[in-house]
C-alpha cells in the first residue's frame, strides 16, 4: 500500500470522539421514518459539526450531506475526517454506516483528501473520500481543460 496515496488506515481516538459525537446526536433525536442517521464532520481547524438525516419513505436527504452544508455554511472549505451512524431501532446503538452513492460524490466534489469513517463487514476503517468513488463522473469542460462551460 501507497502510504502517500491511500488511507486506508485504522481509526484512531479522534475518529472515536466523532463517532461518539454523531451517536448522542441520534440518541436525542432519532424517530422512524424522519431521523435514522447522523453525520459528523471535523474541519481541518479542528471544529467538529453535526447533523441529522432528514426526511421520510421516499425523500431523504443524508445526514453528511447536512453536516457538510452545515460546516460549509459556517465558512469552512477544509475538511478533516467524516463520519455516520445509523440507528434502526429505538433501544439499538448507533453503528458506523458507509456513505451512500449520492453523498461520496458529494464528499468528493468537496473534499477528496478527507478521511471518511466506511463500514467494512463487521470492521470500521478509514478511506478518502476520493477512493470512495472510484472513475468518477468528471464534466466534459474540465476534461478539455478550455474552460467552456455550456
Ligand atoms: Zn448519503
Amino acid at each position: 500500500m501507497n502510504s502517500v496515496d491511500s488511507a486506508i488506515s485504522a481509526v484512531t481516538d479522534a475518529d472515536i470522539i466523532l463517532i461518539e459525537e454523531a451517536s448522542a446526536l441520534i440518541n436525542r433525536h432519532w424517530k422512524r421514518d424522519q431521523h435514522g442517521v447522523a453525520a459528523a464532520i471535523r474541519t481541518a481547524d479542528g471544529s467538529v459539526f453535526s447533523g441529522l438525516h432528514v426526511g421520510g419513505r421516499r425523500i431523504n436527504i443524508c445526514g453528511e450531506q447536512v453536516t457538510m452544508g452545515m460546516a460549509l455554511s459556517a465558512g469552512h472549505k477544509e475538511f478533516d475526517t467524516c463520519v455516520a451512524v445509523i440507528k434502526t431501532l429505538a433501544d439499538e446503538e448507533p453503528a458506523v454506516t458507509s456513505p451512500c452513492g449520492a453523498c461520496r460524490e458529494v464528499l468528493t466534489w468537496y473534499a477528496p483528501g478527507m478521511r471518511v469513517l466506511v463500514r467494512d463487514g463487521t470492521d470500521v476503517r478509514v478511506m478518502l473520500a476520493r477512493e470512495l468513488l472510484p472513475a468518477p463522473y468528471i464534466p466534459p469542460w474540465e476534461l478539455r481543460g478550455d474552460g467552456f462551460r455550456p
